[in-house]
């Protein structure tokens, strides 16, 4: 989906790594992640093994990708980048674990889904640093072990509970990002700014921020859009009047909630008096896919107080009402 505040990575970002941060300096919030990740980096250098294998979980565009390169440039060793469906047979994943080198880290996105076949030969190779293999058919069929180099894998997922409990209990370290504060998001907006060479003022960038649903990803193609209005129809500058003028155009409101939200919340209202509706049965209703719900629209809506999970399902708070400027059920006061 191509949606601005899609917290997917689209063509676009691809494009500007320049603005990924680099080193664990640079890399902006969740100060708890990077304290823990320090500790165990210096630990692991000292003693001069690989680090542990890390599993980094949380929604799209929080900075899994950006922290895993971080962890290999701190612990000076190449980083091999690959994805759960792209690893398809089990044999692809022997070839990429083979080709590592001693301390070499594997970055698997997206781990959760990786089939159960490659699954299976991760569990020797991230607990032995070993790959069993079969040789023959039938009768003669027999396994013979090799060693592999001692690695780190660094799994990232946006569902850490889809997960089979084999592979995440071979995780030594499990590090939760969280959604970042519009304090942190505005160091980011302004940190892309200078590098993307435009000039912007606090106020501007923390409107970006305020609206970016706690996800850096998104602030940063906020940014770009922003700069595109304050190139042509501004001084170039950006401020709070730049950045509420091209949001306005893109159909993002005050909170960062785009046409699709609005729609979601809305249809939870009308058509089921504000829940709770199943997940399925709201995604069917709005032509959306259940996961997508989950993993990208339901973080930030809960998070700002919007909706709740229930063991019955979804449902709307009050506050969701007022913002939709919707009245609120048997006459309720807010
Ligand atoms: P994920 O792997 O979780 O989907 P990425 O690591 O690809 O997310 O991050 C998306 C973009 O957001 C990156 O390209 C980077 O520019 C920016 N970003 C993410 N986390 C941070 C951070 N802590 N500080 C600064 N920029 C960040």
């Amino acid at each position: 989906d191509e949606r601005i505040v899609s917290s997917r990575q689209i063509k676009e970002d691809e494009t500007d790594n320049s603005l990924r941060p680099k080193c664990m300096e640079d890399y902006i919030g969740q100060s708890k992640v990077k304290e823990n990740l320090s500790v165990f980096i210096e630990a692991a250098k000292q003693r001069g093994e690989p680090l542990d294998h890390t599993l980094l979980y949380g929604p799209p565009g929080l900075g899994k990708t950006t922290l895993a390169n971080i962890i290999a440039a701190e612990m000076g060793v190449n980083i091999r980048i690959t994805s759960g469906p792209a690893i398809e047979k089990a044999g692809d994943l022997a070839a990429i674990l083979t080709n590592l080198a001693e301390n070499d880290i594997l970055f698997i996105d997206e781990i959760h889904r990786l089939n159960r076949s490659v699954e299976e030969i991760l569990y020797p190779a991230m607990e032995d640093y070993a790959l069993d293999i079969i040789i023959g058919k039938g009768p003669s069929a027999r396994s013979i072990r090799l060693d592999l180099p001692k690695f780190t894998l660094i799994g990232a997922t946006t569902r850490a509970g889809q997960m089979t409990s084999p592979l995440r209990d071979r995780f030594g370290v499990m590090l939760r990002l969280e959604l970042y504060s519009a304090e942190d998001l505005e160091k980011i907006v302004t940190r892309s700014a200078g590098i993307l060479g435009v000039h912007s003022r606090y106020d501007g960038a923390y409107e970006i921020a305020r609206r970016s649903r706690g996800t850096p990803r998104i602030a940063n193609r906020l940014l770009r859009r922003v700069r595109d209005f304050a190139q042509v129809k501004g001084d170039g500058i950006i401020t709070k009047e730049t950045a509420d003028m091209a949001l306005k155009a893109l159909d993002i409101d005050a909170l960062g909630l785009d046409n699709i939200d609005r729609r979601m919340l809305t249809s939870i209202i009308v058509n089921y008096n504000g829940g709770p509706v199943g997940l399925d049965t709201l995604a069917a209703t709005i032509g959306e896919e259940a996961v997508t719900l989950e993993d990208v629209y339901e973080p930030y809506l809960m998070q700002i107080g919007f909706l709740n999970r229930t063991p019955r399902g979804r449902c709307v708070t009050l506050r969701a009402y007022e913002h939709l400027g919707v009245e609120l059920p048997n006459g309720q006061q807010m």
